[in-house]
């Protein structure tokens, strides 16, 4: 495996006596042993979100296709990862077909994938407009947790080592891409995951063998000495969180100054792409290309979140069996629902309940 951000942290750490017994690795000198608990408790709801991921089982679609005398291409369909490879496919995307003699675009959809591409192509010198039946705040990119990392994008008896290879370049791409825009103005920032287990085995967040593996940052496996949550067998890893509604809203204003038009407007069928005045058009749909361009492997994965009431504090994320916790700023996102083929959007106060519950369970057994 190339030495990742991951492999070139390790080599650097060296260990020293802290003279209470405990070795520290002072490549980690932000180890905290007592982290602060969530409150979970059902007053202390601020709203429930339910979305649909798009999942194609043999992974997202980036392709290039002629529309009568008009260019197509193709980019939907990330499942549990679009805000995190958005910017990733969208230079595959726009590396396949933009042509800078044919510089207006149409990009159709105004998630985190229409967004990153209608900003790539700007960067391109292109002129863009984009057309969305829904603009943030109501995309699924709003309701995304959102942790950077490419998980639940593909099923692994499905993909080809050829995506695997596409898959890898999105991710890395857009790793750097987003490293870019760390800080409030965006509202990304870095934060620490423990992935919480009873058992010791655990290929989370990426096997050895994985090339996405180099792209994990800071991942060390805690003693119990280290932490004060109840399971026996606690991971930690970093990642970036994108909070999507400042960021969402953020990359709006971005695409706008930049001049792109935004109309809002919904495609019944291709004929209706195929009379846009742009000669070429960028679908980046999501789960609504499954309807307007005949793609019947598309699937939802219905989610469901509990948003929680704001902890500061608590700047942290948890991953377990239960489910998930993602300490936002703007709330603590507790969630963990995977539900294929689940259409509704109708919250299910049992899944809820089971989310609030697991939570509550963890988190009040921190010593
Ligand atoms: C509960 C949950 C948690 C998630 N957590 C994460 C996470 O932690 N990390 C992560 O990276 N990802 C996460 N995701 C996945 C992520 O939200 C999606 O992969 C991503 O939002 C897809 O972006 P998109 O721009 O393709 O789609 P969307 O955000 O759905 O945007 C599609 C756009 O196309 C438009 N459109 C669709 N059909 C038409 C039509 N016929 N005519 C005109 N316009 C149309 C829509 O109006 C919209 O503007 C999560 C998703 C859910 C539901």
């Amino acid at each position: 495996m190339a030495l990742g951000a991951a492999g070139f942290a390790s080599s650097c750490a060296a260990t020293r006596g802290f003279g209470d017994g405990l070795m520290r690795d002072i490549g980690r000198p932000d180890t905290r042993t007592r982290l602060p608990p969530v409150f979970v408790s059902e007053d202390r709801i601020i709203r429930i979100d339910v979305g649909l991921r798009p999942f194609r089982p043999s992974g997202f679609r980036v392709a290039r296709e002629a529309l009568g005398e008009k260019t197509l291409v193709h980019n939907y369909g990330h499942g549990g990862g679009g805000i995190t490879l958005s910017w990733g496919t969208a230079k595959l995307a726009v590396d396949l077909g933009f042509n800078a003699e044919q510089p207006d675009c149409a990009v159709l959809g105004c998630g985190a994938v229409g967004l990153a591409t209608a900003r790539l192509l700007q960067e391109r010198g292109a002129r863009v407009r984009i057309y969305a039946k829904d603009l943030p705040p109501n995309t699924t990119s709003n309701v995304a947790g959102a942790q950077w990392w490419p998980a639940s994008v593909f099923d692994r008896d499905r993909v080809t080592p050829a995506f695997i290879a596409q898959h890898f370049e999105a991710a890395q791409f857009a790793f750097r891409r987003y490293q870019s825009m760390v800080g409030d103005a965006y509202g990304i920032s870095w934060e620490t995951n423990y992935s919480l287990s009873n058992r010791a085995a655990s290929s989370y967040p990426a096997a050895e063998d994985d090339p996405i593996r180099a792209l994990v940052v800071n991942q060390h496996d805690l003693t119990p000495l280290e932490h004060n949550f109840p399971h026996p067998f606690v991971r930690r890893f970093d990642t970036m969180m994108i909070e999507t509604p400042l960021y969402l809203r953020r990359m709006e204003v971005d695409v706008r100054n930049a001049g792109a038009e935004i109309v809002v407007r919904e495609f019944a069928d291709i004929a209706q792409v195929q009379a846009l005045p742009e000669r070429t058009i960028f679908n980046c749909t999501g789960l609504g290309a499954g309807r307007l361009f005949g793609d019947t492997e598309i699937m939802p994965v219905r989610g469901q979140l509990a948003i929680l009431l704001p902890q500061p504090e608590v700047d942290y994320n948890t991953i377990a069996r239960e489910g998930y916790m993602f300490g936002r700023r703007d709330g603590i996102v507790l969630g963990g629902t995977f539900e294929r083929g689940e259409w509704s959007l109708e919250p299910d106060p049992a899944a809820i309940q089971r989310i609030m519950d697991g939570h509550r369970g963890i988190f009040s057994a921190m010593v």
